[in-house]
């Protein structure tokens, strides 16, 4: 059986108070040159317009690919999240808010970083991705998209997400080129936010079934990060650092989600069939 593989995506959005990013940035990139890790950082349209020198520096480095996360962090579909205790409803917006959160975003690469941008996560992320809406494929792959990262909910818009769900094609929707990378576990804010924000220690364990599972059963493990939660109580990132180390001890592979895309394009045989 074939190794797995970690794809690690960092979602760059932060847009409050405070010099947040910069320091995010210049900490992980001297991690994953350390550790010769690549990653990708998925960013925020808003947040590179605060801090443009930041991001240059990091999209000089050949270990960093640059993708996006829109302009002001809209919500491509609505998250119902029951969590057992609460239900909690943040909805999103129409098509022509995200063309030009899409757009305007992809413009900012261009302009400030020299970037062509083919990869999004969705905020917040959604149950089943966009299986259930080809009317926002086709606005994304009309903006260029070609791989995105929205599907990492589970059926109660919640968490965790079982390696069980793998990357697929959106083909049978007419976009056999556009792969769903998927997230997978919990999202880094809110697993932190339960365990206790000091506790990093829980939290590099928590990420660990994730990581021992694509070792031994040769998966892709979808990994999730933003910029304002791994600096949150560990400002020089040890437990990334630690997360990262533990999945190569378990001789993960690690490739930019860019990369990934494009090598499952080409390793594509099957005719697709569009229904
Ligand atoms: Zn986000």
């Amino acid at each position: 059986m074939p190794g797995g593989t970690m794809l690690v995506g960092y979602d760059v959005e932060w847009m409050g108070e405070g010099d947040i990013t910069p320091g995010f940035l210049e900490r992980i990139r001297h991690i994953h040159n350390e550790l010769a890790i690549p990653a990708t950082l998925f960013i925020v349209g808003r947040t590179l317009e605060r801090c443009v020198p930041a991001f240059r520096e990091i999209a000089s480095d050949p270990l960093f690919d640059i993708q996006q996360h829109t302009y002001s962090h809209q919500l491509l579909k609505t998250v119902y999240i029951e969590t057992g205790e609460s239900v909690r409803v943040v909805r999103g917006v129409g098509l022509d808010r995200i063309r030009e959160e899409v757009r305007r975003t992809t413009e900012l690469l261009r302009e400030h970083l020299g970037r062509e941008c083919t990869g999004l996560t969705g905020p917040w992320c959604y149950y089943r991705g966009l299986r259930d809406r080809p009317d926002i494929l086709e606005t994304l792959w009309e903006e260029g998209i070609r791989f995105t990262r929205t599907d990492g909910r589970n059926a109660s818009d919640w968490h965790p997400v079982e390696l069980d769900l793998q990357p697929y094609w959106y083909d049978h929707l007419g976009f056999p080129e556009i792969l769903e990378t998927t997230v997978h576990g919990w999202h880094d804010s809110t697993i932190r936010d339960i365990l206790g924000w000091e506790s990093l220690d829980a939290w590099v364990e928590s990420v660990k079934p994730s990581v021992d599972r694509a070792a031994t059963e040769g998966k892709i493990y979808s990994h999730l990060q933003h910029d304002w939660s791994s600096i949150r109580e560990d400002p020089e990132l040890t437990a990334t650092k630690a997360v990262l180390q533990y999945a190569r001890e378990q001789t993960l592979s690690f490739l930019s989600y860019h990369d990934y895309h494009k090598e499952q394009l080409a390793a594509r045989t099957t005719p697709v069939t569009v229904e």
